[in-house]
């Protein structure tokens, strides 16, 4: 077990259709210490891939299943996270996968 750091959010869960917060580790930001992160701060990441859409995976709180998240970085700042039927919605294909680290 590592240090992980967690970015914040809040998202409809696709079952139950209740919105929830939601808190999920990830291990790719720079600093990976227990930090706290939300929409709009800089991860440290992603400095030289403008516009990444981030795959994560976590664990629902409404229905106790897995549901993916897209983190969307521009410049190494989160700009937005959406769940996967907006993510199909807007017809968006490429993102980086990080759920099998779960
Ligand atoms: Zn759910």
């Amino acid at each position: 077990m590592g240090v992980y750091d967690t970015i914040h959010m809040e998202l409809e869960c696709p079952k139950k259709k209740i919105k929830s917060k939601v808190g999920v580790q990830v291990k790719w930001t720079e600093k990976q210490y227990l930090e706290d992160y939300n929409v709009g701060d800089d991860v440290g990441f992603g400095k030289n891939m403008d516009n990444v859409w981030v795959r994560e995976e976590y664990i629902c709180d409404e229905c106790k299943k897995r549901h993916y998240a897209y983190i969307n970085l521009k410049n190494g700042v989160v700009k937005e996270i959406i769940a996967e039927a907006e993510f199909k919605r807007r017809n968006l294909t490429n993102f980086l996968d990080y759920s099998d680290l779960l």
